[in-house]
């Protein structure tokens, strides 16, 4: 039996930065244009990805059908 060499990652969630609009993690600081992000910020758009592929997965998917890694 040949076993399933499929990757195991897990959904990000990324929100969209207020300042930049580029999708970061939600984190203190936005990675790519370094404001500092509040975390009562009301994000506008969240978004989730596969952590291997950093494809849009969507909230809950358990497997990525771009990449076919398991979603933990
Ligand atoms: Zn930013
Ligand atoms: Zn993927």
């Amino acid at each position: 039996m040949v076993e399933s060499k499929a990757p195991v990652g897990y959904v990000e969630v990324l929100v969209e930065c207020p300042f930049c609009g580029g999708y970061v993690p939600d984190d203190f600081e936005c990675l790519k244009c370094g404001s500092e992000i509040m975390e009562e910020t009301d994000y506008e758009q969240m978004m989730f990805v596969c952590s291997i592929c950093r494809e849009d997965v969507g909230d809950g998917a358990d497997e990525c059908e771009y990449c076919g890694a398991e979603l933990e």
